[in-house]
């Protein structure tokens, strides 16, 4: 098989796996990111809060579950920089975000790494990064 049959084939198989990526409730946080709403689910049954969302509570295996607001502040719980970016333009931080009452959230952070520090209050953006895709980022409260 030829260099370049191969590189195609890849391609396309990366093109399926994008497309197919994440379920029903991944689907629904990112399409309420892009209308900048910041939620995850919360079961109607024993009240646990996932993070990611589920249509399922991970807690009781129930499926009533209800949507609600994620805090839109939090404390950055730890965070790094990423010298080969793989998005966006490098270097590019990263950050675990506390997040009250749900959890904690893998996030890009918009600011300088030296100016940020552990504990530090930090607030939810939203990142258009294409048409079709919006991102959540936090960066210091000022
Ligand atoms: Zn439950």
């Amino acid at each position: 098989m030829a260099a370049d049959e191969l590189k195609q084939l890849i391609d396309n198989a990366m093109e399926v796996e994008v497309a197919e990526y994440g379920d029903e409730a991944s689907k629904e946080f990112y399409r309420l990111l892009k209308e900048r709403e910041f939620k995850t689910t919360r079961c109607k049954s024993c009240a646990d809060v996932a993070l990611p969302p589920r249509m399922f509570c991970p807690a009781c295996f129930g499926t009533d579950v209800e949507w609600i607001d994620l805090p839109k502040r939090g404390k950055l719980y730890a965070f790094s920089q990423q010298d080969r970016a793989l998005r966006f333009s490098k270097p590019d931080v990263i950050g675990v975000v506390e997040l009250e009452g749900a959890g904690r959230l893998l996030t890009r952070i918009d600011a300088p790494l030296d100016e940020l520090s552990i504990d530090m209050e930090v607030e939810v953006d939203f990142l258009d990064v294409s048409e079709n895709e919006t991102l959540h980022q936090f960066r210091p409260v000022r």
